[in-house]
Formats: C-alpha cells, sequence, structure tokens
C-alpha cells in the first residue's frame, strides 16, 4: 500500500488528472447509468474543494490588500473591470458570429411539453448593493463570494491603515493581525494541497457519472449546438485571448503550459469557483504577481464569464433558427449588451449559465422553453464554457500583471533617469 501510494505521490499532477479522465471516460462508457456510483468520488471532490474557497479568498485577499496599497488597489481595479467588460462583449459577438455560419437551430421544432419560469433579471445596482452584506456571517453562510471579497477588502485596509498608524500600539496590532492572517493563509495553501493530491480520484467520479449520464440521443439531436459552442470556445482559447496576450507580450504557449491544471479542472469541475484554489496556483506558475493574482482572480471567477458570454451569443441565434426569426443588427447590438451583464450576473456554478440564458431570452422576447431544450446536454456545454471563463480570468490577470510591469519598469527607469540628472547637476555645482 505504500508503495503504491509512493508511486502516486511520484507522478505529476497532470499525468494523475488525465489518467483520472480517461478512466472516467472509459467506466461511464461501459457502466451507463451505473456509474452513477462514482458521483460520490466527484461530489467529496467539490465539496472538498469549495470548503477552502471562502477562507482562501478572505486571508489570500487580506494579505494582498496588505502588501499593496489604496492607490494600486484602484489601478488594478482601473484595468481589469474594462479587461471582463471587454473580453465579454467580445464573447458574446464571437458566439453570434460563430452561429450565423453553422446554423445549429435550423431544422429543429420548439418543444412543447416543459414549462420553465423566467428568473427575474438582476439590475447592475443590485448587484452592487448585494456586495455589501448587512451581517458577515451570512455573507459566508451563503456563500456570497462578491460580499466575502468586500469584507476581505475592507478589513484588509484596516489592517493596512493600522500598521501605518503614527501610534506605535495600533503599529503593532496591525502587524499581529496580519501575521495570524498570513499563518491561517499558509496553512489554507497546505489544506488545499493535500485536496489537490485527492484531485485525480475527484476528477474520474465526476467524469464517470458525466458520461454515463449523457444521453447520447440528445447530443445527436443538439449536435450542432454543442459543437458551435466547442468551435466557440476553442476559437476564444486559440483567437481571442492569445490577442489579449500577444498584445500584452506575453508568450502564449507558456502561458497556456502553465495554466493547463487550471483550465483541464474548470473543464471537469463545471465551476469557476470550485476550480478558483487552483486558479491562484497556476497563476503564481505564471509568474504573475502574487497580488494581481489574489486581488483580481476571486472576482474574475464570480464575474468574468466569458465562456457562458459566448453560450448567449450562440443560443440567441439557435432559438431565433428554431423560431424563424431573423434578428436585425440593432438587435443583436441590443443582444450583446444584455449577454454580457447577464454574464457578469451569472455565478460560477455548475449550471448557472442555464438561468443566464433564462435572462437573455426574457429580454431579448425569446421563448425560454428553448432553454430546456438545450438543458439535457448541459453538463458537456458547461464543461466548456467553464473553461473559457477560467481562462478568461487567468488572462485578464496577465494582461493587467503585464501593464503592472510595465509602469514600473517606466518608474524605475524615470527615478534613475531623475537620480542621474541630481548627480549630474551636484558634479556640475561642484
Ligand atoms: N459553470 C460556469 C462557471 O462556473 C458558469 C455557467 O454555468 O456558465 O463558470
Amino acid at each position: 500500500m505504500k508503495k503504491i501510494w509512493s508511486w502516486y505521490l511520484q507522478k505529476s499532477f497532470m499525468t494523475k488528472m488525465t489518467a483520472g479522465f480517461v478512466l472516467g471516460i472509459i467506466a461511464g462508457l461501459i457502466l451507463g447509468p451505473q456509474s452513477e456510483m462514482f458521483g460520490p468520488l466527484g461530489e467529496l471532490f467539490l465539496k472538498l474543494l469549495k470548503m477552502v474557497v471562502l477562507p482562501l479568498i478572505l486571508l489570500s485577499l487580506i494579505v494582498a490588500v496588505n502588501h499593496s496599497n489604496p492607490k494600486e488597489l484602484g489601478r488594478i481595479g482601473a484595468k481589469i473591470f474594462p479587461f471582463y467588460i471587454i473580453a465579454t462583449g467580445i464573447s458574446v459577438c464571437v458566439g453570434i458570429m460563430l452561429a450565423k455560419l453553422t446554423n445549429p437551430g435550423v431544422g429543429l421544432t420548439l418543444p412543447t411539453d416543459v414549462e420553465v419560469v423566467a428568473p427575474e433579471k438582476p439590475s447592475f445596482l443590485s448587484i452592487l448593493m448585494n456586495m455589501v452584506p448587512s451581517n458577515i456571517f451570512e455573507a459566508f453562510v451563503a456563500g456570497d463570494v462578491l460580499s466575502v471579497v468586500f469584507v476581505a477588502v475592507v478589513v484588509g485596509l484596516s489592517f493596512l491603515y493600522l500598521r501605518h498608524s503614527g501610534n506605535e500600539e495600533q503599529q503593532a496590532m496591525g502587524e499581529l493581525l496580519l501575521k495570524v492572517t498570513n499563518a491561517g493563509n499558509e496553512a489554507t495553501m497546505k489544506l488545499l494541497n493535500g485536496i489537490l493530491q485527492y484531485a485525480p480520484i475527484g476528477i474520474f467520479g465526476i467524469t464517470a457519472q458525466t458520461i454515463g449520464h449523457q444521453g447520447v440521443d440528445t447530443l445527436i439531436v443538439l449536435g450542432k449546438f454543442v459543437g458551435t459552442s466547442y468551435l466557440g470556445v476553442i476559437l476564444l482559447l486559440t483567437v481571442v485571448f492569445p490577442i489579449f496576450l500577444k498584445l500584452a507580450g506575453v508568450r502564449v504557449i507558456k502561458f497556456y503550459r502553465d495554466i493547463k491544471e487550471a483550465v483541464f479542472t474548470s473543464f471537469v469541475t463545471c465551476s469557476s469557483l470550485g476550480t478558483l484554489p487552483l486558479t491562484i496556483k497556476c497563476a503564481e506558475k505564471a509568474g504573475i504577481n502574487e497580488r494581481v493574482a489574489k486581488l483580481t482572480l476571486p472576482i474574475g471567477a464570480t464575474v468574468n464569464m466569458n465562456g457562458t458570454a459566448l453560450r448567449f451569443g450562440v443560443a440567441v441565434v439557435f432559438a431565433a433558427e428554431i423560431m424563424g426569426i431573423t434578428l436585425s443588427v440593432p438587435e443583436l447590438a441590443t443582444i450583446v449588451i444584455i449577454g454580457t451583464m447577464a454574464a457578469v450576473g451569472t455565478a460560477g456554478v455548475p449550471g448557472a449559465g442555464l438561468i443566464g440564458m433564462s435572462i437573455v431570452f426574457t429580454q431579448a422576447g425569446l421563448p425560454i422553453e428553448i432553454v430546456a431544450l438545450t438543458a439535457g446536454v448541459n453538463v458537456l456545454l458547461d464543461m466548456a464554457f467553464t473553461c473559457g471563463n477560467v481562462t478568461g480570468d487567468l488572462v485578464g490577470a496577465k494582461v493587467v500583471d503585464q501593464s503592472e510591469r510595465r509602469a514600473e519598469r517606466k518608474a524605475a527607469a524615470l527615478a534613475a533617469q531623475r537620480g542621474d540628472a541630481t548627480v549630474s547637476q551636484a558634479s556640475t555645482t561642484e
């Protein structure tokens, strides 16, 4: 047993994950619905990941805030949010354009035997207001990530101000609080490392259950829709994101090699939030400054949904084709805006995109029964879209990191120049 364990430990993480995935597919194909019995293995993995998400966000954000300053926080925010909005808007456009080429809905009819209730669209103001919890503990109990991010930033700022206060006693308190938080953060990372040892088994469980359950019949009917969605995500990963990365001066292949574990995990878990601990780890590998990664990634996992946005684009054309409607350019432009907003409002958890899709359809005046039509293949779709979401978060973090580094280099060069000028001025005066 000891031998097997040390053999297991020696294998690279990616090899073990791939093995778990491939074995899961085989088990799912052979056992069909019976592969349900492996479900608990996957559920355990997701539960363990979710268990560390909130402490990780809280502790690592407090530490990150303390390693920066309020000015830097504002600057990073001013860079990452425009990235999220632009990348999300582009993703909806890619989805629309691609679906216009592949016509995934042509030849399909509207199902009549399903009933769906349209959810209410959250307004931008309500998203912002909901970020501020009236009860900190409630935010944690509800697992409300944006509220936890808010709490972490303000608590982090209070530590920062204590540490830089003119009062020595307050300074000492601030340092002590930060030290304890730092220790907690390290302990959480250790916990995460332990959980990741279990990851390949969890991946096996999730894959076996998904493959075993996915009805081949629905897949054939919706094959074009699924194919267009996968093609869209491939386009995001191989064309759209590389353009952003190239513009920021990043070596694309190396970057993808560094983040592959997070991308792979997001594909299998269908959860940006569940993948977050790994996303943060991979960001470190990709050379993203810890501060930038820890400040942007938890927010990205909740608001930046590039894959989900692509889904909305594909789905709207899909639904319009089923209904025999041709959407005009202004209508499509409106859908890009609605899709972007709905993607921002979509939670980073499995299946959340279906709710977002209902919101987009309601706003666009399309029948939400079509949402139910795609529900049968949602797990397969969710895998690809979540992959697009997590990759987009990491691309955003990398782009901001590059821009921060450039600014730092510029400032250093300017300081050096000023230093030279002072020295030469001094020598002329001499
Ligand atoms: N599952 C996706 C995510 O976690 C969200 C979605 O359903 O589109 O990023």
